[in-house]
């Protein structure tokens, strides 16, 4: 249930905070994986009256509807008082979170020790080093060749075993340590440890072992592993950090901060001038490419879908027109300064942890390439929908000029004609198997995304 507002007024703003903090901490916590955010998504939005999009015939004014995209991503949204001039109120987030995956054929058995191990690539921009000796869970489906999906969950219980890819112990580390950070720890070193118990089988008699084990628990044999989305993801669970309780540390708020505040903005705007969409990527830590990816072409055919519903015979003309009529935000979080990496951020313009949400006019990298950029029109017009409903903002960029950047999904939406700017909460540490955000400017984002979904 979404928190009491209050209409006495008598829950003070902390409370709220916690109330919100404690919520988010439940979602990250079971939803560590696209398709886990995808199905969180699927059962609430059906409990707060959201249908798929499938089961309209027309859509009125005050309809709330989703559409799921191959369970990696989903758009969800309502329909305001005139879609065809007004256009719709887009946030984009993504769901999808820097992590490894398994290769294809992942599993071997090293015969020398005797031990058996799963082959892995990383997912996104991580720093390597980080992913090793850490607890990592592994999740995902095999789909066998009958289409039957088996889904695979090991790792968050106590009960249940976790897996660990090792470093070199620093006794023998001493030519290690003579390389740069960035190859501390080769792609091809993360190499997952699975087994040491030999079965009976003569070749691999560890391997085999393995293969029985999971043959038993899951059905599921070699070549299965193949046709497989597996995701080893931290193990641990997110926690209040600090002795003030002021942060939240877990796994990727990048970006789930900023799909939980979409999606809780989203079921807290009801009859609201403007329709809405609220799009969860997926494929954004990889650079949009992909079917679920901001690079597909899901807002046309979804916006098409709605338009023919709301409109049946609306042109090509209305279509654009539709198009550039709305505004979109690129909810995304940001980098907060860190106090111990100060030389690389540009101290006059990186945000600070607790000081709101982030928001940034440009991403991109040296002469702002590869990003996207908001017009200096748009960029008043959110300024006024944020300080008319009193939420705290700050402005950043990620860092130093020639320090290095990054892009977000806002380019893609701005292909569209559709003015977008990025805003999300400020992180550090980000892409880690641990990141903090401020609860504070967790909600604060929440309050952002409300106040331009209800703009009037
Ligand atoms: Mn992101
Ligand atoms: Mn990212």
């Amino acid at each position: 249930m979404l928190e009491d507002e209050g209409e006495s007024g008598k829950i003070t703003l902390e409370e709220k905070i916690e109330g919100f903090s404690d919520s988010y901490v439940d979602f990250i916590e079971n939803c560590k994986t696209e398709t886990e955010v995808v199905a969180y998504l699927r059962e609430k939005l059906r409990a707060f009256r959201y249908k798929s999009l499938d089961e309209f015939t027309t859509l009125p004014y005050g309809s709330f509807f989703f559409q799921e995209l191959g369970n990696r991503a989903l758009i969800a949204g309502s329909i305001g008082k005139d879609v065809f001039n007004d256009g719709f109120r887009i946030l984009a987030s993504h769901i999808d979170s820097p992590r490894v995956d398994l290769k294809p054929k992942p599993l071997y058995e090293d015969s020398d020790t005797g031990i058996a191990l799963m082959k892995t690539q990383y997912y996104g921009g991580i720093k390597k080093y980080q992913w090793v000796n850490v607890p990592l869970a592994l999740h995902g489906q095999a789909v066998l060749k009958s289409g039957e999906v088996i889904s695979i969950r090991l790792g968050d219980k106590r009960s249940e075993p976790v897996f660990v890819m090792p470093d070199l112990l620093p006794h023998l580390a001493k030519k290690q340590f003579k390389r740069q950070l960035e190859e501390g720890i080769e792609g091809e070193e993360m190499n997952l440890i699975v087994g040491t118990s030999a079965g009976n089988a003569e070749k691999d008699p560890v391997k085999s072992n393995v293969l029985a084990l999971l043959k038993q628990k899951y059905g599921i044999e070699e070549e299965d592993l193949a046709s497989a989305d597996l995701s080893l993801v931290p193990a641990f669970g997110p926690r209040y950090s600090g002795f003030d309780n002021s942060m939240i540390a877990g796994y990727g708020h990048d970006d789930r901060a900023s799909a939980f505040t979409t999606f809780r903005a989203l079921l807290e705007n009801s009859g609201a001038r403007y329709s809405s969409l609220a799009i969860f990527y997926d494929k954004e830590e990889i650079g949009g490419y992909g079917i679920s990816g901001s690079m597909s072409n899901m807002i046309e055919s979804t916006v098409h879908s709605i338009l023919r519903k709301v409109g049946p015979d609306y042109s090509m003309a209305d279509f654009y027109k539709v198009l550039r009529n709305s505004r979109a935000i690129s909810a995304d979080v940001d980098s907060a300064m860190d106090p111990s990496f100060k030389d690389v951020h540009d101290d006059h313009n990186a945000a600070r942890m607790g000081k709101g949400i982030v928001i940034a006019k440009y991403t991109g990298y040296g002469g702002k390439y590869s990003g996207s950029e908001a017009p200096s029109e748009y960029v008043a017009h959110i300024r006024k929908v944020l300080s008319d409903k009193g939420v705290k903002y700050q402005f950043g960029t990620m860092g130093k000029v020639d320090e290095g950047g990054g892009g977000t999904v806002a380019q893609d939406i701005a292909r569209y004609g559709i003015p977008v700017i990025d805003a999300g909460p400020p992180v550090l540490g980000m892409h880690s198997p641990y990141e903090l955000v401020s609860k504070k400017d967790l909600y604060e984002s929440y309050l952002a995304y409300l106040a331009f979904l209800t703009e009037v």
